[in-house]
């Protein structure tokens, strides 16, 4: 195997300060969990950065995995050589000579961190730059645009060849920055709203309202598999909190508020979904809301919506355009199952005219006229089923702690 480690590279901002030691914590425990399948492989830290070691196993699907992982800002699979000079050219030559694409022009870009090595960067440079083309004749240095720059990192501990830089996702390690719930339908915004905040280190627990029998299982399934894609990018199973909304949503239709039905359906949710967040100890609630979409996400709507909840109501999509969410969508792999035809729960009530400009006070009104209102929300709430979620698996939540297979 060419590769022995992989070199994971997290951005300067993050390994400042304070919160460095926690940062790393987290980092390296959602790596491990991600590569859990994988028993042999062993890590280590050194100045801000984390190596991955493969003790024998192909870097690729080990990559393809960890670049989806946030935190990371690149990774790249390395050669460790001892700090000899020899080794390190026999070590550069090697990779040249194993490219998947045999390149033309090359240079070198040697990095002594360690200072005690007795050669410096730029007699590095030449050293194996020299030797590499006494090898490969036919190749060529072009300092300014080589098709491939071969990396030469000094460290105290090895030295580490390598070119391969591979874009990481970004972002904070998983739940680095709190919890949160997130408004999950069966759309194409809300599951990019979730993968955002995940990026931003938010833990998520999910939040489904369906109708069913209204709304088909094949809803509640969509939801589910989104649900599983985006533990696939924390590394960590995600909770999905099932509410049974069929009750609340026939009896706001009794109040024969047509064009106000969604705001009245939307405060609702909220409503339960702060429930929930106090519940799951979790300090605010995500949407995948985006300015001006649809009725209920214009300005004046969303005032009177959000005057429901107290905690803080984040819209990582509100100023975004819907085609830059779709690509967003497509690349983190939930715009397929997106785009499935079944019902949601909201589009069954739709009126045909839905209030671009509900009435704070209106609303308030006819939520105060409903009988028991405040406890439908609460039978809601407890009725609520849990499912905690992997890429691959997906289990029940019993209060007895007894887990099944669903
Ligand atoms: P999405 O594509 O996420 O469904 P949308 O553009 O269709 O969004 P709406 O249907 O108006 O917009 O929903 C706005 C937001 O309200 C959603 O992004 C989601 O966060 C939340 N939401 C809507 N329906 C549900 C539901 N059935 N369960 C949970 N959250 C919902
Ligand atoms: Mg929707």
């Amino acid at each position: 195997m060419l590769y022995d480690q992989i070199v994971l590279r997290y951005g300067d901002l993050m390994v400042k300060g304070r919160n460095r030691n926690r940062f790393e914590k987290k980092m390296l425990e959602q790596v491990k969990q991600a590569l859990i399948s994988y028993e042999d492989i062993t890590y280590f830290k050194s100045f801000g950065r984390l190596f991955v070691k493969l003790n024998g196993h192909p870097y690729e699907p080990i990559a393809d995995r960890l670049k989806d992982l946030f935190g990371i800002v690149s990774l790249s699979p390395v050669i460790s050589t001892e700090l000899d000079l020899e080794k390190i050219r026999l070590a550069a030559l090697t990779l040249m000579q194993s490219l998947p694409e045999k390149p033309s022009t090359f240079k070198v870009s040697a990095k002594r961190a360690w200072k005690k090595f007795p050669h410096n960067s730029q007699e590095m440079n030449h050293l194996v730059g020299s030797h590499v083309l006494r090898a490969m004749p036919d190749l060529k240095v072009n300092v300014n645009k080589p098709d491939v720059e071969l990396r030469v990192d000094i460290q105290e501990e090895a030295t580490y060849v390598f070119y391969d830089v591979i874009a990481g996702a970004g972002g904070f390690p998983f739940s680095s920055n709190g919890k949160a719930m997130l408004l999950l339908s069966g759309g194409i915004d809300s599951p990019v709203a979730g993968w955002l905040a995940l990026r931003k280190g938010l833990e998520v627990e999910a939040v489904h309202f369906h109708s069913y029998p209204f709304t088909s299982e094949q809803a509640k399934d969509k939801v589910i598999e989104l649900a599983k894609r985006l533990s696939y990018f924390s590394g960590e199973p995600i909770k999905l909190h099932l509410v049974p909304f069929t009750e609340i949503q026939t009896t706001l239709v009794q109040a024969k508020s047509d064009n106000l039905i969604i705001t009245l359906m939307r405060r609702a949710m909220l409503r339960i979904t702060e429930q929930l967040a106090e519940r799951n100890k979790a300090n605010g609630i995500v949407t995948g809301e985006s300015l001006g979409q649809v009725a209920s996400q214009t300005l004046p709507s969303m005032n009177v919506i959000g005057r429901a909840a107290d905690l803080p109501l984040l819209k990582p999509l509100i100023m975004m355009d819907k085609h830059e969410i779709i690509r967003l969508a497509e690349r983190i792999g939930t715009f397929e199952t997106s785009i499935l035809p079944y019902e949601d729960c909201c589009t069954l009530f739709l009126p045909k005219s839905p209030s671009t400009n509900p009435n704070l006070r209106i609303v308030e009104k006819i939520e105060s006229l409903i009988p028991n209102y405040k406890q439908l929300l609460l039978d809601a709430v407890e009725g609520t089923e849990q499912l905690l979620l992997s890429p691959h698996h997906q289990t029940a939540v019993q209060a007895a702690g007894e887990d099944s297979w669903f």
